[in-house]
């Protein structure tokens, strides 16, 4: 088996990959701050943040506020815009150098760029697109758990001989914590090695999707093949509700609603307070999505479907029967 740069017995600490973007902190690295805040906690381990780019110092303040114990800051202007090569040689060299034990990223599209490149560079293993995180009880080694083999298992991964022990989670898996800004902490400089190699790609132009985000939603009304691709109602009840409406892939697939909208594995992980699930069966693959939903109501007009199994509350009937006397009540009582 191939030895990673270092084993267990140097590696020390846990870490976050502090992803940036137009001047801000992005959410999942928030959300991994305030998780791997709880792990260092039960281990007593510090917390280190990983920032790169251009004039991006305020961010490290940022980190400190939600949990980090120490920051390592690279600046330089060629790391403005992120890009794998510069990016990967500079987080490979810091971790070489200061020794992780464990090494966490949002499993967003750059930092699912980076870790795979990270993991071959540091040759460790690297747990993809996590939906949990914990400790096991008494190696204390990291149990990433993960949907496997098309979505049938649930399985649960560690990494035992290697390090850094590596995960992406998926945004949304986590609540971020309140900052508190009287942390204080240490933000260290580093020192930026780049080679000509690391110049292959120029970014030329950064186009922003405008779209939903469905990891911050309160409310969710979600809709599968079961709505025949008219989710009228379901819109109808998302804008009374203050809410968003979501999908199955089915529905996504269907070109029914944008892929922007689609919760499941392939999907959104998301937590809202209140999900109404209609017309969707209750495949593994979704429910991976609204499993931390806090409470779920269904409707099916199957008695026997799958999804009555995760919902807190079902109705076995047809979806349009239930959601339009709903919508009217809602909209009475509303202009009462
Ligand atoms: C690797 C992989 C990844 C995947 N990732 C995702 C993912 O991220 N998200 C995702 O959603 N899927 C994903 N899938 C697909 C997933 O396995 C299911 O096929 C999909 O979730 C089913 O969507 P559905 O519930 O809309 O459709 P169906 O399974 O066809 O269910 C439709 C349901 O609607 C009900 N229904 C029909 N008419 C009505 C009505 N008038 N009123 C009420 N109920 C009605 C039916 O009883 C049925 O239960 C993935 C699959 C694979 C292999």
């Amino acid at each position: 088996m191939t030895e990673s740069l270092y084993g267990p017995d140097q590696a020390q600490g846990i870490w976050v990959y502090l992803e940036q973007q137009g001047g801000q902190l992005e959410g999942v690295s928030l959300e991994l701050l305030a998780m791997a805040r709880e792990l260092a906690d039960e281990t007593s381990a510090e917390l280190t943040g990983v920032l790169l780019g251009d004039d991006v110092e305020a961010l490290a303040n940022d980190a400190v506020a939600h949990g980090a114990d120490r920051v390592l800051l690279g600046q330089d202007p060629e790391l403005a815009q992120y890009r794998t090569e510069p990016y990967a040689r500079v987080v490979t060299a810091l971790v070489a150098e200061h020794k992780p034990d464990i090494f966490l990223l949002g499993a967003t599209p750059d930092g699912r760029d980076l870790a795979g490149r990270l993991a071959v560079r540091l040759r460790t293993g690297l747990t993809a697109d996590c939906t949990n995180l914990a400790l096991e009880d008494d190696s204390r080694l990291l149990l990433g758990e993960v949907t496997g083999f098309g979505g049938g298992i649930l399985a649960t991964i560690k990494c035992e001989q290697h390090r850094p022990q590596m995960a992406t989670v998926r945004p949304g898996v986590f609540t971020t914590g309140a900052p508190d800004e009287s942390r204080k902490a240490d933000i260290q400089r580093v020192n930026v090695i780049l080679l000509a190699e690391d110049d292959r790609v120029e970014v030329l132009e950064r186009v922003t999707e405008e779209g939903a985000d469905l990891t911050r939603s309160k409310v969710i009304i979600a809709g599968g093949r079961g709505t025949r691709g008219d989710f009228s109602l379901l819109e109808e009840l998302a804008e009374l509700l203050g809410g968003d409406v979501g999908a199955t892939r089915v529905a996504v697939d269907e070109g029914w609603i944008g892929r922007d909208r689609q919760i499941g594995q392939t999907g959104f992980a998301t937590r809202p307070d209140l999900a109404i699930l209609c017309g969707i069966s209750g495949a593994m693959h979704f429910t991976v999505g609204v499993e931390k939903a806090e409470t779920v109501i269904a409707i099916n007009s199957d008695p026997e479907a799958e999804i009555f199994e995760h919902a807190d509350y079902g109705v076995a009937d047809d979806l349009f029967q239930v959601l339009k006397p709903l919508v009217d009540q809602i909209k009475q009582a509303q202009a009462r």
